[in-house]
Parts: C-alpha cells; structure tokens; sequence
C-alpha cells in the first residue's frame, strides 16, 4: 500500500515515506492528566490509533512513543495562566502524582475500552528531567536562549523558520494577530510575546510542588520541552511522524519544531505533522479547563458502548470538524448493531465462531467482487485515512453477495483498521441469547454487595477500585447508574 497523508507543514497531501525502510518512528502528544479525558480529546487517540493500526497493516513496524504530561503545563499553551496539575491537586488535597496515576490509570481504562491500541513507549515528563535539561543545555549553548526574570526563554528571533509549521510570521506574533497566543497577562520578561519558557526558576508558582535542580537554578520546565526530549530519546533526533490535534499548530508544535532544530541543527526534525480538527458541541468547542464535558463513561451511563462511540467518531473524516449530539451517536450505536448481526449471521454460515478478529488466520482466495470491496477499502485508507469512505466499502462488502467464508475474511482484515468489535461483540451477543437472560437471584445479591463495596471504595476516595467494580460489572453485562437516591443497576441493553 502507498499512503498520501495530509502535512501540515506545507499545507498538502505527500506520499509517505519513511526515513528508514519500513520502520516507523511515530509520536503523538499524549494527555495531560489533571483529569478524566473528554470524548473531544479521545478523537484525537482514535486518530492515533487509525494511523498506527493502518501502517502496520500495511507491513510498516511502527515505534509508537507517547508523553503523559505531569507537569509544566499552564491553561493557556503560551505560558499563562494556572499550572493545571498543581491547581486540581490543591482543590483535592492531593500530591500532583497521585492526582496523575489516577488519571493515568483513568486514561488508559478509557482507550482501552474504545480498542485504542497502547504505544509501545508511554513516558511521563517527569521521569525525563534530565534528559530536558540537556536539551535544553544544547539549545542555550547555540545561542537560542535568554535568561530573565529568573527564568530561561527561548528566543524566537533567533530561529528564522519559526512559525512556517503554523503559516505564521514573527510580526504576527508580535502583534497577536493569530489565535494561540495569550491574550491574557502577558510576561514581561519575555522580549517577545511568542517567545516562550524552556525552564522556570522563578514565577508566579512559588508553590510548585515538584522542583528539579539545573543549571538555571532549582526548578520546573516549560510545557513544550518535554515532547522534544522524550520524542528525540526514542525515536532519534529526525523522525517521520507527529501528531495532536489542531489546537497545538500555533504554539506547542510550532515551538517544538523550533526548539529541537535549534538544539540539533537538523532539519526538518519530523517529516510529517497530521493535526485532527475537533470534535464540537453545539455549544463550541469541548474543553477540559472549562468544565461541563462529557467523558467516554457518561456516554456508557446512557447505554453506549464505547465502541459505538468509535463508530461514530470513524464516520467523520479526521480533518473535518465533527458536531457530537447523542441523536449521531443513537444512530452510530444502530449501525454498528447492525453490522453485527451481519458478522453473526456470517459467523453461523461459514461456523467459524472459534474465529478470532485478533488472530492471525491465512486469508482465503477472493473472488472478484470481495476483492472490489478490500481494494476500496484500501484506497480510502492509503488516501489520508479516510474512514468514512473505508466504512462505506464495509457496508457495501456485507450488502454484496460474496461468499459468506470471504465476506469473514475480509470483514476481520478490515477490523486491524477499524477496531469496531464486530466479531467479539457478534459472538458474545450469541452466546448471551442462549443463556437463560434472568439474571439469577445469587447474582443479584452479589451485584448489591458489590455495588456496597463500590459505594466504600468511593467514599475512602479509591476511585480506581470504584471504577473497576464497575467496569467488571460491565463484562458481565450489568450497568450500574448513579442518582439521587443511590445507585441501581440494569442489564446491559
Ligand atoms: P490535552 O490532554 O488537553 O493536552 O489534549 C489531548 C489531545 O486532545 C490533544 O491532541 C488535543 O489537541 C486534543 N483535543 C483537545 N480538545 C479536542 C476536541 N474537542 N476535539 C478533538 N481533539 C481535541
Ligand atoms: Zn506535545
């Protein structure tokens, strides 16, 4: 397969290729764990993982490196504003990591329910100060820094081809004329507003909870740093793919670019930048800092699975702005429904339950009508990732006559793309219609008891034990729901 991927730096669709044969060096920003992932948020590591499961699909062996950031990060990305992990831990009288392991964990349990495949390296930013502070020793030694008010910036006058990822100039930098710089309390140490902070030794988080030695004095590093030194420790100092969300063009990206071609001198550090546009409400923009957002398990409360979401957020393509209301995703959930029941009723046609979507299995001979529908599917996918069109040629396979052992086939060779469950989730449906659907009463009395010692771990604050029990609930096709007068439970619909 050759694939075409839309780059954002240059503005057009290129054929991919890689620096070194098949291998990939691939980094995504990861979350910032100060709390739970919103479904906005999750669009961008579905993204994630349509890249990655495509490449290797394809026979690409893809190093996959993602950050968790556990600190540096203030709610403006241009260095203004609260630091987001210290702000929660004080309102909850908790440390900074415990507040990040509890939402580490949280993140994970999330993409792991939505079949987002785990990187290869996950790597936190503050078991990686060193390696920043080397970077950042590199950056000042080339003469891209300066030292004032106690803290140590970088130098954007300096870097010529700074802003050509976000098509902006230096003036407009200055000026503020394009959205991603503050337009709040501005540094007056800064020379210029876009310049921005490699490490803090002094500012206006006396309190920062976790400081570091250095060579600029005990402190803290800026935001930015930490993908540049954790993406170049594992995947070298030029690499082939980058991505986030569109959000992080004008600031984080475009200052990351700047930084470690500053510290190296190569260029250009990352061959390919893929941004995804945003999931919207009617409302606007779904954000963490402010409030009011919907996570994966309020979509579970409401009866989703979180694979119908997957479904949902597939029919979008990833650089279009997609609107979330729970009418799409009622009818996300109907579709994939119904793709089930055609997997099923090729699962009994061809008595291949034993079939597993994540095994590997010969492929049959296909017959020129499967083969129109595999060769579609592969042309929507080597065309930038477009899913909705990969959908419509899984659709059209299952619509189509082919033979039931070929349709199998290739339903589960397009599932390593798409992840929708459709035959785990076929052959579970199966087997709970041939069980005696009343849940026994023995059942019943565990559900409370679990239910009680839920409501225990919730009140002592363990929320991960409280999320588990739920969870485990789930497997086994029991939903709990909270309300006002405690929680009750139902089977799953
Ligand atoms: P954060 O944890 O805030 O650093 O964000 C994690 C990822 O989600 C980043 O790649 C963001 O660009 C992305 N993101 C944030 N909000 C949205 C949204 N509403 N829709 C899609 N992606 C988003
Ligand atoms: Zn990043």
């Amino acid at each position: 397969m050759s694939f075409v991927f839309y780059n954002t730096l240059g503005r057009s669709k290129q054929p991919f290729k890689p620096l070194k044969g098949k291998r990939v060096g691939f980094y995504g920003c990861g979350p910032t764990v100060y709390n739970y992932a919103h479904i906005g948020n999750l669009r961008a590591y579905v993204h994630h993982d349509i890249l990655v499961r495509s490449l290797r699909r394809a026979g690409f062996d893809v190093n996959h490196v993602m950050n968790i950031t556990d600190v540096g990060h203030l709610s403006d990305d241009a260095d203004n504003g609260d630091d987001k992990m210290l702000k929660t831990a004080e309102e909850r009288g908790k440390s900074v990591l415990e507040i990040a392991d509890f939402y580490t964990k949280a993140f994970f349990n999330d993409t792991d329910r939505m079949n987002i495949t785990r990187p290869n390296v996950i790597c936190k930013a503050t078991e990686h100060i060193g390696e920043m502070i080397a970077l950042i020793s590199k950056i000042e030694a080339n003469g891209f820094a300066y030292f004032s008010g106690g803290n140590l910036y970088f130098d954007i006058s300096k870097f010529p081809a700074y802003g050509d990822l976000a098509l902006i100039k230096p003036d407009d930098v200055k000026n503020k004329t394009k959205t991603g710089f503050s337009r709040i309390d501005q540094d007056e140490n800064k020379r210029n507003p876009g310049d921005f902070v490699l490490w803090f030794t002094k500012s206006k988080f006396e309190n920062q909870a976790l400081v570091w030695d250095s060579p600029w004095g005990k402190g803290y590093p800026g935001w930015h740093i930490e993908c540049s030194a954790m993406s170049m420790k594992y995947l070298g100092e030029q690499f082939d793919i980058h991505t986030g969300g569109i959000d992080h063009i004008p600031v984080h990206h475009t200052n990351e670019i700047a930084q470690s071609e500053a510290a190296t001198g190569k260029k250009p550090w990352v061959s390919y930048w893929l941004h995804n546009e945003f999931l919207v409400m009617d409302k606007g923009k779904m954000s963490k800092s402010a409030g009011g957002f919907l996570t994966l398990q309020s979509l579970a409360d409401e009866g989703y699975d979180p694979l119908d979401y997957r479904y949902f957020l597939l029919g979008g393509h990833y650089r279009s702005q997609l609107q979330f209301s729970f009418e799409n995703l009622k009818g996300a959930q109907n579709s994939r429904k119904s793709l089930i029941d055609k997997v099923r009723n090729l699962t009994d046609e061809t008595g291949s339950g034993s079939i597993s979507a994540n095994k590997e299995q010969k492929q049959p001979e296909y017959g020129k009508e499967t083969k129109v529908y595999i060769e579609g599917f592969n042309n929507a996918i080597e065309d930038d990732l477009n899913t909705p069109r990969a959908l419509a040629e899984l659709w059209g396979l299952l619509k189509d006559k082919s033979a039931a052992n070929e349709a199998l086939a290739a339903v589960l060779d397009m599932e390593k793309v798409l992840g929708l469950g459709l035959q785990s989730s076929a052959l579970n449906d199966g087997e709970k219609n041939n069980k005696n659907s009343e849940i026994d009463k023995e059942f019943a009395l565990e559900i409370d008891a679990l239910i009680k010692k839920r409501a225990e771990a919730k009140k002592a604050r363990d929320f991960t034990a409280a999320d588990s029990i739920r969870q485990s609930l789930k497997e086994r096709g029991i939903l709990l729901e909270d309300g006002p007068s405690g929680t009750v439970w139902k089977p799953v619909p």
